[in-house]
């Protein structure tokens, strides 16, 4: 099946609305469509959904979209829900929070060809029933999205992730395999591939530099809490997100804030449910300007405005620490994202992890050394962080090539700096 750019745009525009498609949408749409195996890396809210809904759209049979999260698939379907003219709409959910009838129902869609887009559940695909029914009915491809949950090395590896390729060979001979990940660093990227066994895959990587970001790094000392409030006090009436490792510090923090007159509030995953979104709603609807949170914090949130992200404690990776840093920014604007480092937080990390299985205190500890290194380094941070992500940056050159601290005062100018006051 091959369309030509106008037919793609039209489409497009009917199906979601866009006028134009961002970044590499267009080439990874035309490679899956021509029903090639296709591995996209996009950053957070780069637009992978598209890559594979618009194709999944065009294309005869129906797609099989893994994702890990049933809150996620079920987004992502009611969002598909309002580009149907057909009532009952063209994407469906087969996950354990479904009833038999239900079950019976979306089978019945796929059989009669009105479902393009089957969200599943690595679980649920792999069930003998769900196997020999998806055996029975024509698939155009099968997208796995959030793909680093195949690794050890991402962040969120999920064990059912490394069985897909054997049910997806069950379900029909050579059927497309598309995976999509925002986590670029080659280690997971390897585990990725080779797990899938899409060696020949097109790969579509897409830049993870965020220009508009100022990233630095200041000493942790017993002040810190002051420091911090100082900060948000320079600030005021612009969001801010501050994160701390513990539940405990999180609250303080809050407080201290509040007493010295900013509006937070805290979250973490100790509130109940209820608690959790009012003051998630809090922040989103700008009646706070700070939330103080633990990484329970910030999945899926879409506030364009935030202007700073503060790291009371060492994140444990730098890849956790470019996803919660990127949270600020998104409009484009002004983010400084700005962490406190002291070596003795790196221990206390250290010692969390040691009552886990080995490989993965191994893991842990790694990528811990490598986070430790971009905080102690003098070089380009923005730098840093991309060749972590196996991207090459000028540090001259390059977009946002002056937005960190490294960059602005090199280290030897400082030391010389000191060494005139004495
Ligand atoms: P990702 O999965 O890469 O994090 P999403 O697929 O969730 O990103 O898309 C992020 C946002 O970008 C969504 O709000 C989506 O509607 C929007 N988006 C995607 N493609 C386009 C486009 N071509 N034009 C405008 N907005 C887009
Ligand atoms: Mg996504």
């Amino acid at each position: 099946m091959v369309l030509n750019d106008t037919e793609l745009q039209t489409s497009l525009k009917k199906y979601f609305g866009f006028t134009t498609f961002k970044g590499l949408q267009e080439d990874v749409i035309k490679n899956v469509i021509e029903g090639n195996n296709t591995f996209v890396i996009m950053p957070t809210g780069g637009g992978k959904s598209l890559c594979y809904q618009l194709p999944a759209l065009l294309k005869e049979g129906t797609a099989i979209v893994v994702s890990p999260l049933i809150a996620l698939m079920k987004n992502q379907v009611d969002a598909l829900r309002g580009i149907s003219t057909n009532e009952d709409g063209v994407a469906h959910v087969l996950n354990s929070s479904l009833n038999k009838s239900e079950v019976k129902q979306v089978k019945q869609d796929i059989k009669e060809g009105v479902t393009k887009l089957l969200y599943v559940a690595p679980e649920s695909l792999t069930k003998d029933e769900n196997v020999a029914f998806l055996q029975s009915v024509k698939i155009s491809f099968v997208a796995i999205d959030e793909a680093h949950c195949i690794s050890e090395w991402g962040h969120d590896f999920r064990p059912e992730y490394r069985n897909l390729r054997p049910i997806i060979d069950r379900l029909g001979e050579d059927i497309p395999i598309i995976g999509l990940t925002a986590t670029a660093t080659p280690k997971v990227q390897e585990d990725i591939v080779k797990n899938l066994g899409i060696q020949d895959a097109k790969l579509f990587k897409a830049s993870f530099n965020r220009p508009n970001l100022f990233y630095e790094v200041r000493p942790k000392t017993k002040n810190v809490d002051s420091d911090i409030i100082r900060f948000v006090k320079k600030n005021p009436g612009k969001s801010g997100i501050i994160y701390c490792l513990s539940r405990k510090k999180v609250e303080e923090l809050a407080q201290m804030l509040q007493v010295n007159g900013v509006s937070a509030v805290p979250y973490h995953a100790g509130f109940d449910s209820k608690t959790r979104s009012k003051y998630q709603d809090m922040f989103l609807m700008e009646d706070v300007d700070v939330v103080v949170a633990t990484i329970a914090f910030g999945m899926g949130i879409d506030k364009p405005d935030v202007r700073y992200v503060i790291h009371h404690d060492i994140p444990k990776s730098i890849e956790s620490y470019y996803q919660e840093t990127g949270r600020a920014g998104r409009d484009g604007g002004e983010g400084h994202c700005l962490a406190f480092y002291s070596y003795r937080d790196v221990e206390k990390l250290e010692k969390f992890m040691s009552g886990k299985p080995v490989a993965e205190q191994e893991i842990g500890n790694a990528l811990l050394q490598e986070i430790v290194a971009y905080a102690e380094t003098s070089i380009s941070r923005r730098k840093f962080i991309l060749h972590y992500f196996g991207e090459e940056f000028d540090e001259v050159n390059g977009e946002g090539a002056d937005m960190d601290d490294n960059a602005r005062n090199p280290k030897e100018k400082e030391e010389a700096g000191h060494s005139l006051v004495k």
